[in-house]
């Protein structure tokens, strides 16, 4: 029987892989895709990841390929509004990296692999999970494994989440943006790095990436399938007047809605006829990443705040091994203060939201002054420390 099983080999359930595996924990990481998805969702990674990264051993490899991103530019109009230094963003990283989700996902795959060789198992599906009060079974399409606890980060449609009962609720409305990269035409000497323009049709972000690419994400109204690089160009160009070039794959459209579950961990089972191995309150099931909260990506929480689940829910794993009676107060722990982290993020993000919906008229013109007054002293410095989510 396995320590921990995790259900999900996305960024979050292979950086704790990794953490578990550091520990000395004996893990398993079950992963549905055959192949890796080359999907670019999280570019933007925080000072506390960097750190997390670091004590798994993949932050100097990251570094060396993602781009740091210094500050971040307010625009409106034409005109600059303001700009937020990270560089006191935490002692050691003066910066927010972006690189593409499936680079990082890799360097922590290739991490897992040197750490625990052969337990990152691809093309296996989940397909039930029963908390038996002592242990975990797991089915799966290639047969059942027994775990002391089995972790669901197996994202937002979590079927471990379903599993165990927990309840899911949906914070604020949902937005719908449009988002692709183009070859990344600022001059180095003057590059601005991070971009917000905020516009009286709504919002356009741009982030650089390596490999002089950049990132660019324009709120819609409505969920524009098929709308494809030249739309999205088109919008860029009507709103912000930039001119974008030389598309790098498709555009794509997403929506994005606000999404918390209910608890953190199953509740334990009375079985009948065996006496409880742990204390009342304490299943075995427990949630990272998306499968506990979703968050919308404007502002770049989402995997970031996974992760920090992550290095919270370690040592509680490892406690809660090898001292059953702790197992109900560290996960309860665990509980509050990730859903509140949780909540922080998502009120954060609808308040990014809340700014790039489409202004006009005295809305614009408040709008553009709460802004500028947000990027100068004393606020500039709160929201540069919420930007690197040293918070959450
Ligand atoms: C456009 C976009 C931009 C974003 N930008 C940012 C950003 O800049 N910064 C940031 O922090 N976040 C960002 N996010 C959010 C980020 O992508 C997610 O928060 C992150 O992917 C969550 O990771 P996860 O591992 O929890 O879940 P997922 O990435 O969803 O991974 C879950 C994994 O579980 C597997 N799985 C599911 N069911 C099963 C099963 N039954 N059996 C086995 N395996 C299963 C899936 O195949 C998948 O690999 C963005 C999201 C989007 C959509």
């Amino acid at each position: 029987m396995r320590d921990v099983v995790i259900v999900g080999g996305g960024p979050v359930g292979t950086m704790l892989a990794c953490v578990l595996a550091v520990g000395g924990l004996d893990v398993e990481v079950l992963e549905q895709r055959a192949q890796p998805s080359l999907r670019s969702r999280a570019i933007g990674i925080h000072p506390p990841s960097l750190r997390a990264l670091a004590a798994i051993g993949v932050a100097d490899a990251l570094l060396e390929r993602a781009v740091r991103i210094r500050a971040g530019e307010v625009r409106s109009d034409g005109r600059k509004l303001g700009q937020l230094s990270f560089e006191r963003a935490a002692p050691g990283y003066p910066f927010v990296v972006a690189l593409p989700q499936y680079e990082t996902e890799a360097l922590l795959r290739a991490r897992f692999d040197e750490l625990r060789p052969g337990r990152y198992r691809s093309g296996v599906t989940m397909t039930g999970v029963r908390d038996r009060g002592d242990a975990v079974a797991v089915s799966t399409d290639s047969g059942p494994i027994e775990a002391r606890y089995v972790i669901g980060a197996d994202g937002g449609r979590s079927r471990v989440r379903e599993a165990a009962g927990i309840a899911w609720r949906q914070l604020g409305r949902s937005e719908t943006y449009l988002m692709g990269d183009f070859v990344d035409t600022a001059p180095t000497s003057t590059h601005p790095g991070a971009v917000l323009y905020f516009e009286r049709g709504g919002v356009v972000e741009s982030f650089p990436l390596p490999d002089g690419r950049r990132r660019w994400v324009a709120m819609t109204d409505f969920l524009a399938t098929d709308a494809d690089s030249a739309d999205l160009a088109a919008l860029i160009r009507h709103r912000t007047g930039v001119r974008v070039v030389e598309p790098l794959g498709a555009a794509s459209a997403f929506a994005v809605q606000q999404r918390l579950a209910r608890r953190m961990h199953s509740k334990s089972l009375r079985v009948p006829g065996r006496p409880m191995s742990g204390p009342r309150d304490a299943g075995r099931i427990v949630l990272v990443g998306d499968a506990a909260h979703e968050i919308s990506p404007i502002g770049g929480q989402g995997m970031n705040l996974g992760w920090l689940d992550a290095v919270a829910l370690a040592p509680a794993l490892q406690r809660a091994l090898l001292d059953p009676a702790a197992a109900a107060s560290v996960l309860a722990t665990y509980d509050r203060t990730r859903r509140s982290a949780g909540r922080r993020a998502a009120l954060q993000a609808g308040f990014n939201m809340n700014m790039g919906r489409p202004a006009h008229g005295a809305r614009l013109r408040a709008r553009n002054a709460v802004v500028r007054s947000l990027t100068l002293p004393p606020a500039n410095e709160v929201v540069a420390r919420a930007f690197t989510m040293r918070w959450l």
